[in-house]
């Protein structure tokens, strides 16, 4: 690539579309992105437009190529992250017979508890690295042949939201290895497509996409297309892989062993391994990278979005006296948290809001204040809310440990790095060191990477690492280490003792909600 080249990183998220123009050493031009609505025809279902979803990733290649200044020549490649597990039925004219539903979609929640409990259901997941879960593509099918059958058998192809971008613009079904990971119908051993559970669902592979590296390049896109994105037909697009995978390389954690650890809205924890690898309990999810790599990681539900629920729900006060004071309501309350010391004085707090996936899959989880004493006031319970998040985060990594080994390396990212505070609780509770890389759009940038990598503008992955400045290093305080150590010991049996309390109040809920 030379210095006046650009390339450009792609970003299907579940919010956003976002194209981002990366200068050669990863240093970000311009982007735009382009938001959509999420859509809850029913509760528990979670779908968007197919059309709206196409025409947002249109318009941000549009608008970053303009806010760039970026010329047809200019383009060395684009590379494409989406977002996993998303699932669109479309009919022999290439039509979508339905919205694309996306990993949020609960609809399957029946089948993936009955398919979870089966020895079927555990050699399904160790076969394909995909949880069995509601958010899985096998299982949204599983649900369509129950519940929508002509649906299901007027389908031509089931694809994903990125299969179905790139059908619009080369006239191909292609999925790289890395989305197809993920839907829980591709054998990790085999690169292949599963028979057995292609069988199990009566359809023919002829109804998926043809599977490619994620290294595999397009070329010859519809002029009309080429056009309306002022780039030339003839520019490489990579395929790419999901935003989960490609987001470790954005962050630089691109070998065995390194991690990475994303606390936004949820969390994960995701490291590379040299080798396919599941987990005999079931907790940790496996998908392809490359030919040769693998993300070895588990999803948690109760990220930062607990804190946003204080601050919403709670935080009134906070959020005038923020106001006045010109600062972030997030600030104040980390402010207060820090108050008070680590362990929160006895305070413990179970954080599944929203259920939980790893390491517990288990939808009808609930959260917990324990240990409440007349002692403990506002500060408490938001400092025991913020170690609550980095409890679920720690007993997630604990289980990708058992699984690939230890982690050598601990890269952070995500809304919650923007608290040093937070980031030395969660030091802290891992007892090991964690970088802060300086990173902006870790997946679009990953994307970006894997584009140049397939080019051969890059001779390795590893090359982000370069690209990225560490902005700050956190180094564990062992007094708190071994507080949290004894703490989160509590928390685990707190965990199973309740377990079955759980469904009982799960019940209630629905129920009575
Ligand atoms: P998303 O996953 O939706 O992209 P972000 O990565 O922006 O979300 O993370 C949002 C979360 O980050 C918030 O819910 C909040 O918990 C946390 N957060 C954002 N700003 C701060 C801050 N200044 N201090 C502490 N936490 C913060």
């Amino acid at each position: 690539m030379n210095s006046n080249q650009i390339v450009i990183g792609i970003d299907i998220g579940t919010t956003s579309t976002k194209a981002v123009i990366f200068e050669e050493d990863g240093r970000i031009r311009a982007m735009h992105a382009v938001e959509y609505p999420m859509l809850h025809p029913q509760p528990g279902w979670a779908e968007q437009d197919p059309y709206i979803l196409f025409s947002a990733v249109v318009q941000s290649i549009q608008g970053a190529v303009y806010k760039g200044n970026v010329s047809a020549e200019q383009v060395k490649a684009i590379g494409i992250s989406a977002a996993m597990h998303s699932l669109i039925l479309v009919d022999e004219h290439h039509r979508p017979l339905t919205n694309c539903m996306i990993w949020t979609d609960n609809r399957s929640s029946k089948q993936a508890e009955q398919w979870q409990k089966t020895k079927r259901g555990i050699e399904i997941y160790k076969k394909t690295g995909t949880p069995i879960h509601p958010m899985s593509p096998l299982m949204k099918l599983m649900w369509f042949k129950e519940h929508e059958p002509h649906v299901f058998e007027r389908a031509h192809k089931f694809i994903s939201i990125k299969e179905y971008v790139l059908y619009q613009w080369f006239h191909q079904y292609v999925v790289d290895y890395s989305i197809a990971s993920a839907t829980g119908l591709f054998s990790l051993q085999a690169f292949d497509w599963d028979e057995e559970i292609l069988r199990l669902l009566h359809i023919d592979r002829q109804q998926l996409s043809q599977l490619v590296p994620t290294t595999y390049t397009l070329r010859g896109m519809d002029k009309k297309w080429a056009e309306q994105l002022s780039i030339s037909a003839h520019t490489p697009v990579v395929i790419g892989a999901s935003d989960g995978v490609l987001a470790n390389v954005g962050v630089g954690a691109v070998l065995p062993h390194e991690a990475a650890i994303t606390i936004g809205t949820s969390g994960a924890v995701r490291t590379i391994s040299s080798l396919p690898k599941t987990d005999e309990h079931g907790r940790t999810f496996c998908y392809v990278l490359t030919e040769n790599e693998w993300v070895v990681g588990g999803p948690t539900n109760n990220g930062g979005i607990l804190l946003r629920w204080l601050r919403d729900e709670f935080g009134a006060q906070e959020k005038e006296v923020a106001k006045r004071l010109g600062i972030d309501p997030y600030d104040l309350l980390t402010q207060y948290a820090a108050r008070v010391p680590a362990g929160s004085e006895g305070l413990l707090f179970l954080p599944f809001l929203s259920g939980e996936r790893a390491p517990y899959w288990d939808a009808h989880a609930r959260g917990t204040f324990f240990g409440i004493s007349l002692r403990h006031g506002r500060e408490h319970f938001i400092r025991a809310v913020m170690e609550g998040v980095c409890m679920s985060v720690f007993s997630v990594a604990l289980a990708v440990r058992d699984v690939t080994g230890p982690l050598s390396e601990i890269r952070v990212s995500g809304g919650f790095a923007k608290s040093t505070f937070w980031r030395q609780m969660l030091c802290d509770m891992m007892g090991k060191e964690l970088l802060v890389p300086d990173t902006h759009e870790a997946s679009a940038l990953g994307a970006a990477a894997l584009a140049l990598y397939a080019t051969g503008d890059i001779v390795s992955l590893q090359e982000v690492k370069s690209w990225l400045r560490i902005s700050s290093r956190h180094e564990p305080n062992e007094q708190h280490t071994a507080i949290y150590a004894e703490l989160f010991d509590l928390y685990t049996r707190l965990y199973r003792q309740l377990k079955d309390e759980f469904r009982v109040i799960s019940s209630f809920q629905s129920k009575y909600v």
